[in-house]
């Protein structure tokens, strides 16, 4: 599942591409996008913006018209020069946006429609959605009330319920209870105010110095080395995640992995950095 920086910087890579442009050519391949093309060209159109809403990659055009898409698993957005050499095969194509300079292409995306901004902004995917980490207007004690809400939950899964907070994918999740040194299967009924209140800022920083890092963009606009260590080795960007029975790079003891949830997502932690108070599941 994409984290909420990587569509943070998709939409900021977009927007240097396309904001202001006019669209040249349109093509999808899902009908229901082709069938308002029909109706309402896109062609001609100016893109106005490019932005994130949590996990939502919102592109704004001229005319009340905005084309939301979610990249869930396997989902990306890539821009290409005319003529440029695709990096995915034609085959993986779900929508292209082209204007004169540049043509973006959404390769495997699940989740593609139009709106119009009202219609947009009364979506359950949009209006249900948590206060955003990584806006300007982020609201910490917003989402830590929300946290508390979902009491019965595992700190692990509340933190990836985007009505709580949005933004946080399993990478996140996981480098979070790390840095704020609580056990990812605590429930959240035990956790103190101040407790949730260091795991929404340990969120907050982490995610955010990766949206500062990566400003240089490129031509692949979604994936990107993640870091939330602060260390330049590749070898050592992650405390956690992805490195079970790897030694803790705090203390050494070996790093734990488990699935769990709907979609068995796994969580790694350290049990001697984040020990399990009483009210771990
Ligand atoms: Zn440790």
């Amino acid at each position: 599942m994409p984290e909420g920086d990587s569509i943070f910087r998709a939409a900021r890579t977009l927007q240097r591409a396309l904001a202001g442009r006019t669209v040249t050519r349109f093509e999808s391949v899902f009908p229901r996008l082709t069938r308002i093309d029909t109706d309402a060209p896109l062609r001609g159109r100016t893109i106005d913006r490019v932005d994130a809403r949590g996990k939502h990659l919102l592109i704004w055009f001229s005319g009340d018209l905005v084309l939301r898409t979610h990249m869930r698993m396997h989902g990306s957005w890539h821009i290409y020069r005319p003529g440029e050499r695709w990096q995915r095969p034609h085959h993986d194509m779900r929508i292209v946006i082209a204007t004169a300079a540049i043509e973006a292409v959404a390769f495997n995306v699940p989740v593609a429609e139009f709106a119009t901004a009202a219609a947009l902004a009364r979506s359950p995917a949009i209006a249900g959605l948590g206060p955003d980490l990584l806006t300007e207007a982020f609201d910490p004690d917003e989402a830590i009330r929300r946290l508390e809400a979902r009491g019965d939950l595992s700190i692990a899964e509340a933190l990836l319920d985007q009505t709580a907070i949005a933004g946080i994918g399993n990478i996140y999740k996981s480098e979070t209870l790390f840095v704020a040194r609580v056990h990812p299967f605590t429930r959240v009924a035990a956790l103190s105010r101040d407790t949730l209140s260091r795991i929404v800022s340990a969120a907050a920083i982490l995610m955010r110095a990766n949206i500062r890092e990566s400003a240089a963009g490129g031509i692949l606009a979604y994936s990107g080395p993640r870091r939330t260590t602060g260390r330049a080795d590749p070898s050592a960007r992650l405390w956690v995640y992805g490195r079970a029975g790897k030694p803790c790079r705090r203390c050494g003891t070996p790093i734990q992995r488990r699935r769990h949830g709907p979609h068995a997502r796994s969580t790694y932690w350290c049990e001697r950095c984040q020990p399990g108070p009483g009210g771990t599941m």
